[in-house]
């Protein structure tokens, strides 16, 4: 059986030490590597969508998350305080939410500027049970792709569609297989806040927003402070978690006395939607990894390119088309240790997309003969025309778990 914990640890991906604590990993060169270039390229689809991003701190006063309804709705899954004087107490954040408004109220905001979308690629705690935690599934320090939509009321019935369609992009980008759409709805013996006319309005605007798709309805799947859209995986074990987020909340905009001044000079209150397009960095990689095998596709798999001298004569050439791929913004490395068989195997074992092969008669040529993963080998070609090959590969951001191999 697949298990992104044992792949985690053969591709070198990410570990845990007992020393740091359960729920703490660390993620090891090549799975950074791969995480960055994802960051990167949410970012960027962000920037494009019209997200502005912001750094906020991971901890707040005790005050900030008693006026979020953290402390009062959410504080069995928060870290106990820490306490650096008697009147000044510290929480880790379990949400951005609260940093996010106040970005919101750090000015005057009119309605020229919404929907006004905060993003961040932000840090927060939630203090799980160690019974619970494994491998990156299951984490207490959690980095979340979140985003914050501030909208006029009627604009959140065509900002919530635009959020599903970039999460289809991201998806699609990333080899994200969805198990489903679900509508998480309030469900008995929990804690709600708000009155029932704004849960019911916003209940039917995200009904609207699912208008021709398939989904479910998850009672008492709510967050705290409204009903969201959640879009569902399965891992290898079938076990099915939620990936990406579309939320509504009237709550927090009172909470935190948020205001935008419309056309006619009136002081209006916005709408706050929480998204996230992929999740958390810990639970999208848990699912990548077994979803791909360790095979990711070649524009995040953590070496693009390892390039392989037949002999140590060919040391010098496989040194300099390294530094070319480097140069040309892809991830390459020389491995010049072993026999060729046991090189190529371990390439394999890697899941590296492209290898290359210089021997004699490529470096007397300036040429390169690249294998794909899977196997197939191209003809010897000029190393320009390689590096060209394996950047279109990476650009194209497509989800399929091998590269698309035109032939040079
Ligand atoms: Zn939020």
């Amino acid at each position: 059986m697949i298990d992104h914990r044992r792949l985690g640890r053969e591709l070198d991906l990410f570990d845990s030490d007992p020393l740091a604590g359960a729920g703490l990993p660390l993620w090891l060169p090549a799975g950074a590597a791969a995480r960055h270039a994802v960051e990167e390229y949410v970012r960027d689809l962000e920037r494009r969508a019209g997200y502005q991003h912001v750094y906020t701190p991971p901890l707040g006063r005790r005050e900030l998350f008693e006026r979020s309804g953290h402390l009062g709705y959410f504080a069995e899954d928060m870290f106990p305080p820490m306490r650096l004087s008697a009147n000044d107490e510290f929480l880790l954040r379990p949400a951005l939410c609260p940093h996010h408004a106040l970005v919101y109220r750090a000015r005057g905001r009119s309605y020229r500027e919404l929907p006004l979308r905060i993003a961040e690629l932000g840090g927060m705690y939630r203090a799980e049970r160690s019974g619970v935690l494994g491998g990156l599934s299951r984490v207490r320090a959690i980095s979340l792709n979140d985003a914050h939509n501030f909208c006029a009321l009627e604009q959140v019935g065509e900002e919530v569609g635009e959020i599903l369609r970039l999460i289809r992009e991201a998806h699609a980008a990333l080899g994200v297989r969805p198990a489903g759409f679900r509508l998480s709805l309030r469900g008995p013996g929990q804690k709600y806040v708000g009155d029932d006319a704004g849960w019911a309005r916003a209940e039917e605007l995200l009904r609207a927003a699912l208008d021709g798709v398939e989904f479910t309805e998850a009672p008492g799947e709510a967050a705290f402070y409204g009903p969201k859209i959640d879009i569902q995986v399965r891992d290898a074990a079938g076990r099915e978690f939620t990936l990406s987020t579309v939320q509504l909340d009237f709550d927090k905009p009172e909470r935190f006395d948020l205001s935008y001044t419309d056309a006619g000079g009136a002081r209006r209150r916005p709408v706050m939607v929480h998204r996230s397009l992929v999740g958390s960095m810990e639970r999208l990689f848990a699912y990548l990894i077994e979803v791909h095998e360790g095979a990711f596709p070649a524009w995040y798999a953590p070496v693009q390119l390892v390039v392989l001298p037949v002999g140590d004569e060919q040391a010098g050439a496989a040194a300099r088309l390294a530094r070319d791929a480097l140069a040309s913004g892809l991830r390459a490395e020389v491995d010049s240790g072993g026999s060729l068989g046991s090189r190529v195997r371990d390439a394999a074992r890697r899941r590296v997309p492209y290898v290359g092969v210089v021997g004699a008669r490529e470096a007397a040529e300036g040429r390169v003969s690249l294998r794909l993963r899977g196997g197939r080998a191209l003809d010897p070609m000029p190393t320009p025309q390689a590096l060209r090959l394996i950047a279109d590969a990476a650009r194209a951001h497509g989800g399929r778990p091998v590269g698309p191999a035109p032939r040079g």
